[in-house]
């Protein structure tokens, strides 16, 4: 009982820009772990490697409306505040950050955010407003709360190219973090609790089998050729869909058509569900 009190009275909720600017005041190397929630493995990694690296470390859990393009998305995306408490607890995270939609966007922007052409690629092609969205609440974010690092994962690659792009102004560093899979191979992911069990087996065996692909392609090969190809082969199963199959640089993340310094980079729906990765 009384450890039970211990580690409550340990993890403080933050609800606004004043109980942030009180507890926060005195502390040096703050690590921040932006999630939206529902959390597991994969946010749990980004809070361990913060404790690691930092002296305090603040979770936010924030569905960001603006940053989806399509309302009934928002509306079902999974929300799991009370389980989401208890793990913070159990990690003894120092700091929770739980704004409201009012409290981020109290203020507004005195410029429009614009993302460039080449940028509008891979989810920023399909999903319009997207990355405008989480450069707006992850300036806000940072703006608020001041942290030395952020931590964040590479399975969401392109997201992380985006912030570490146009947030340079901004002194905190982004530290990328590796993608944590399940056994079957399928990135953990707060949408796969949105998916029925056979589909989640689908998810994961087209995943193995683009993995095995990517194993395969050698030098001599047209790897576009081969990605469409199998792109299309995937779309003739029963209620998936491949929005994107690319291998892309690293680097600045333009198609190419070399294994080195390169990814693979897929989306797909399984019925209505979403899912991203790369590898
Ligand atoms: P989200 O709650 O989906 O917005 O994700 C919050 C953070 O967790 C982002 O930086 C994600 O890239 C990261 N994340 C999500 N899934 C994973 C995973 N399977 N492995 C590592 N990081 C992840």
């Amino acid at each position: 009982m009384f450890y039970l009190l211990k580690s409550f009275i340990q993890m403080k909720i933050l609800l606004n820009k004043n109980d942030l600017n009180e507890a926060l005041e005195n502390v040096s190397n703050l690590g921040f772990v932006p999630t939206m929630g529902s959390l597991h493995k994969g946010h749990i990694s980004l809070i361990k490697e913060s404790k690691k690296k930092c002296n305090k470390t603040i979770v936010s859990i924030f569905v960001n409306p603006k940053q989806f393009n399509n309302k009934n998305d928002f509306k079902k995306y999974p929300r799991n505040r009370k389980k989401d408490l208890s793990i913070l607890k159990r990690l003894k995270v120092n700091y929770v950050y739980l704004p409201t939609v009012k409290e981020i966007y109290r203020v507004k922007r005195s410029s429009r955010i614009i993302i460039s052409k080449k940028d509008k690629i891979l989810c920023a092609k399909y999903r319009k407003g997207h990355f405008e969205g989480v450069i707006d609440v992850m300036e806000r974010l940072i703006e608020n709360i001041k942290p030395q690092k952020i931590f964040m994962g590479e399975k969401d690659f392109q997201q992380l190219y985006l912030l570490k792009k146009y947030l340079r102004k901004h002194s905190s560093k982004i530290i990328e973090c590796r993608i944590i899979r399940e056994k079957n191979k399928l990135a953990l992911s707060s949408r796969n609790s949105l998916l029925q069990k056979r589909e989640k087996n689908l998810a994961a065996k087209l995943i193995t089998n683009i993995m095995k692909l990517k194993r395969k392609l050698n030098k001599g090969s047209n790897i576009k050729k081969v990605l469409n190809k199998t792109g299309n082969e995937i779309n003739k199963l029963q209620n998936v869909k491949i929005e994107y199959l690319e291998l892309r640089n690293i680097k600045n993340l333009k198609i190419s058509n070399k294994l080195k310094n390169s990814k693979i980079f897929v989306s797909f729906y399984i019925n209505n569900v979403r899912l991203i990765d790369n590898f």
